[in-house]
């Protein structure tokens, strides 16, 4: 059985002050059964600060981002080696802001999940189409191709130890969830365009939904049969709110 996991996506929010009150809740909240799993994904200056806070918790952490590149010149970037210093445990790559905002094909995310694993992280791979894409019927074609790209550059054994995210575009940051349907119908796809190179694998991957999940839609989401826990932006952001859905990833767990 694949265990439930609830990753938060800070985004560019946080101070240390706020962290430190944020942390030190999550930390302090997270006496659930252990039967699913809790992560943050926080900005790169804070993660000295999140290690330091979290260790012995029952919280692991990541980063949203990392190079395709091991070390060098490389003006800005930061390496996975890095982020495994910090002890982090995942990272995300393909996120749709990143596609969006910073032009980062399908091929780039292979490599960046691919640079991921030589560190030792997990990588949080997302997927998801735009609303028009959407309304065109292309949901479907649109993650399937977003999927087999990465699998073309980094191939079934890597993405067997990752974690896929499907972000529907339309849904992230703005308040408008995909139905549990909608998102059971995609996770579907993709498990079943994974099974067709490897049954096992398919049954194995852990595949989160993303896209204004909240306490109050996260327990109806979580209990698709292929949906395993969430990826989760503004909500994260929200202690009680937080731990309120990793209790519900919990629940559907135990
Ligand atoms: C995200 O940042 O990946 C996300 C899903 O954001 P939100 O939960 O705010 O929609």
């Amino acid at each position: 059985m694949r265990r439930k996991l609830v990753a938060g996506n800070w985004k560019m929010h946080g101070s240390l002050a706020a962290n430190a009150q944020l942390l030190g809740a999550l930390a302090s909240g997270s006496a659930g059964s252990g039967n699913a799993a809790c992560a943050v994904l926080v900005p790169f200056p804070y993660l000295a600060q999140t290690q330091q806070l979290l260790k012995g918790s029952g919280l692991k952490w990541g980063a949203q981002n990392l190079s395709e590149h091991a070390a060098g010149a490389h003006t800005g970037e930061v390496a996975g080696a890095m982020l495994a210093e910090f002890e982090c445990t995942y990272v995300a790559v393909g996120h749709s802001e990143r596609r969006a905002l910073y032009h980062e094909d399908s091929a780039l995310v292979g490599r960046k999940l691919a640079a991921a694993r030589k560190s030792g992280l997990t990588p949080i791979v997302c997927f998801g189409e735009t609303l028009a894409e959407r309304e065109a019927g292309r949901t479907e074609a649109v993650v399937g191709e977003q999927l087999k790209a990465v699998l073309d550059v980094a191939g079934l054994e890597l993405l067997a130890e990752s974690v896929v995210a499907y972000e529907p575009v339309w849904a992230i940051g703005t308040g408008r969830t995909a139905t549990p349907d909608q998102a059971q119908e995609v996770h579907a796809h993709i498990r079943a365009l994974v099974a067709r190179q490897d049954p096992g694998v398919a049954d194995r991957l852990p595949i989160l939904y993303g896209g204004s999940v909240k306490a109050a839609n996260a327990e109806s989401l979580f209990a698709m049969p292929d949906v395993d826990g969430g990826l989760v932006g503004g909500a994260s952001l929200v202690a009680e709110e937080f731990l309120n859905i990793w209790r519900a990833a919990e629940r559907l767990a135990s």
